[in-house]
């Protein structure tokens, strides 16, 4: 029978395919898609550690003081016999060899599938055998995380190297932001996740894979099976589970509408973003690896305004890159934008972006309670000062091959402002005294702590510019956990407060002849392309795939009337209400037709 499941949508569009799911597990498990010539070794990286496994039961049993309760040995029988039953490693072992995945990823795929065969049972006792098989995946887990790891995925493969013709698409309770981004170029063409926020980093790299995904859709893991045929409505946050053809086909209908939407805004590429009054507006790219550059650019984008390095940190097991190996990361990232800007972001860990495997000092972002509120960002480069400098000389000396600025995210206070300038100036002399060559940088400050924004004529001092990052700007102005899907709905870009200290940093940096972006999810949101041109914005950074939804906006904007109307709006009780309204009737209505000659 059909089901709906509602949540946030993240990333528009229509997806349709069968579901793959990736299980949550309360061991760290990687997921990758092996290479087709690994299937063996992978298999045997399996079965080696189910007889680590089974030793250990074995020892274990054989090591059970004399008046051990007679439970104990049933007990590890039982778990002798889980480990070495077909139905858990014959079966992960066929996820291996038809869908490509990794050891990890399939024993714990099979543990979900078996996991929901005993919930079904009637007795009660077998049912209860469920919290035994959980431990032996764990046990086999934590075996495998101690052996050799999988081999590295392939990018760029598709569905059919799956066994399948058919798109795939993920669920997952949760997928972490490190996990999305070994997904990127995957097979995936839609997400769906439990838990997250519509500016959670899951749905962040999502956008930035632009294929559609939902997430905050709860109960979805549960309710949705391997390989059931799913609907994933990106606009309206919708996952359609089993539909029926009648659905289905309004869904293909609607899918190939998008497509050829798409491709029409995409002939507004190599337009300039130019409104009908004659203001240049730069729409820049948000990325978060090197290799995305070329996309950037094949998107139109004029400059790259955020690389988000904290990528660059993750999926190595809490081994942070050295100075050599971030250098050549930026130094790629400048080529490939072919001598265009780009602003690169020092690490922004924390959060919802944890790290793995990180030791002592490195360890204490995530004990806290709350780490949005914790030890994030600039604050953790600061309280590694050797770290923070490897990465400020990695990136002054990529700065010897291009533009580069330099941006640093969630300061507060002058006290962070004069220890970030202390370390810019140690990391030059330390290049300086090494004899490399680097170059010149602008420095900019996010904006993205009220606090920062209060107090913005300290910033605007310091720094060569300003970038407005509206994803946590909004999440600190009104105390919302942007990951947490039960306070979502809160969640609110259009409240006055978020719209007042937005239009003040816009305006005090252009009055201070300072360089002033936003690169927040708002950038990229067509809804409120008119209201941040009518606030002074020139500069907008946004996921590739966004640009041109916005460029056909600022296209038909004239800056000089939506400038008349933004003060109403400000003053309105609901300006998303007002903006429709007022920015409607300073709108020129352009025909279709002088558009597509700006083409
Ligand atoms: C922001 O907070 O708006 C931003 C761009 O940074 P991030 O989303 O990476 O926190
Ligand atoms: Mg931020």
């Amino acid at each position: 029978m059909s089901i709906q499941i509602f949540g946030l949508p993240v990333s528009r569009g229509v997806a349709i395919g069968r579901a793959v799911l990736v299980a949550s597990s309360r061991v760290d498990v990687p997921h990758v898609f092996i290479d087709p010539a690994s299937i063996d070794g992978e298999i045997a990286r399996m079965l080696a550690a189910r007889d680590v496994v089974s030793t250990e039961f074995e020892t274990l049993k054989h090591d059970l003081p004399a008046d051990a309760p007679a439970e104990l040995a049933a007990l590890l029988d039982v778990h002798l016999m889980l480990v070495q039953d077909e139905a858990l490693l014959g079966a992960a072992a066929d996820w291996i060899r038809q869908r490509h995945y990794n050891a990890e990823w399939a024993v714990s795929a099979q543990l979900e599938v078996l996991a929901r065969q005993f919930d079904e049972m009637e007795d009660a006792y077998i049912r209860e055998r469920k919290v035994d098989l959980e431990q032996v995946v764990e046990r086999l887990l934590r075996s495998l995380s101690r052996g050799v790891p999988s081999a590295v995925p392939e990018a760029g493969r598709n569905a059919r190297d799956f066994g399948g013709d058919e798109p795939l698409v993920l669920v997952a309770s949760d997928i972490a932001p490190a996990d999305m981004l070994s997904f990127k170029r995957s097979v995936f063409t839609g997400f769906v996740t439990d838990v997250g926020g519509k500016t959670s980093h899951t749905a962040i790299v999502a956008r930035s894979m632009d294929i559609p995904a939902v997430v905050g859709a709860r109960q979805a893991s549960n309710l949705i099976r391997q390989d059931d045929c799913i609907i994933i409505d990106g606009d309206a946050g919708l996952v359609i589970v089993d539909p029926s053809p009648i659905v289905l086909e309004e869904y293909r209908f609607r899918q190939r509408q998008s497509e050829l939407e798409r491709s029409r805004l995409a002939r507004l590429r190599h337009t300039p973003a130019v409104t009908l009054d004659g203001e240049r507006v730069e729409l820049v790219a948000n990325i978060e690896m090197p290799e995305d550059g070329p996309g950037a650019l094949e998107a139109g984008a004029v400059g790259v305004g955020l690389f988000r390095s904290e990528f660059l940190f993750m999926n190595r097991g809490g081994d942070l890159p050295d100075e050599e190996e971030q250098y050549d990361a930026y130094k790629r990232a400048v080529e490939a934008m072919k001598g265009l800007p780009v602003t690169i972001r020092t690490v922004d860990i924390g959060a919802d972006k944890p790290l793995e495997g990180l030791s002592s000092s490195e360890l204490r972002h995530e004990s806290v309670l709350n780490p949005a509120l914790g030890l994030r960002a600039i604050r953790w480069s600061l309280s590694e000062p050797s770290m923070f400098r490897r990465q400020l000389r990695a990136l002054l000396r990529a700065a010897h091959h291009g533009p580069i600025k330099i941006l640093i995210p969630m300061l507060a206070s002058q006290r962070e402002i004069t220890q970030t300038l202390e370390n810019l100036a140690h990391a030059r002399r330390q290049l300086t005294d090494a004899g490399k060559p680097f170059g010149e940088v602008q420095l900019g400050a996010m904006i993205e702590v009220p606090a920062a924004a209060l107090t913005l004529p300290i910033f605007l001092k310091h720094f060569d510019f300003v970038s407005v990052g509206t994803n946590d700007l909004i999440q600190y102005t009104l105390a919302i956990d942007r990951a947490d899907e039960a306070v979502a709905h809160l969640y609110d870009p259009w409240h006055p407060a978020v719209l007042q200290l937005l239009q003040s940093t816009i305006h005090q940096a252009r009055a201070a002849g300072k360089g002033v972006s936003v690169c927040g999810e708002m950038a990229g949101d067509p809804a409120f392309t008119e209201l941040l041109l009518a606030m002074g914005l020139r500069s907008f950074s946004m996921h590739p795939s966004q640009i041109a939804s916005v460029k056909q906006r600022v296209l038909r904007a004239d800056t000089r009337r939506l400038a008349t109307a933004v003060d109403k709006v400000l003053a309105c009780e609901d300006p998303e209400a007002a903006s429709a309204e007022l920015f409607a009737a300073a709108a020129i209505s352009v025909p279709a037709s002088k558009l597509m000659t700006a083409v």
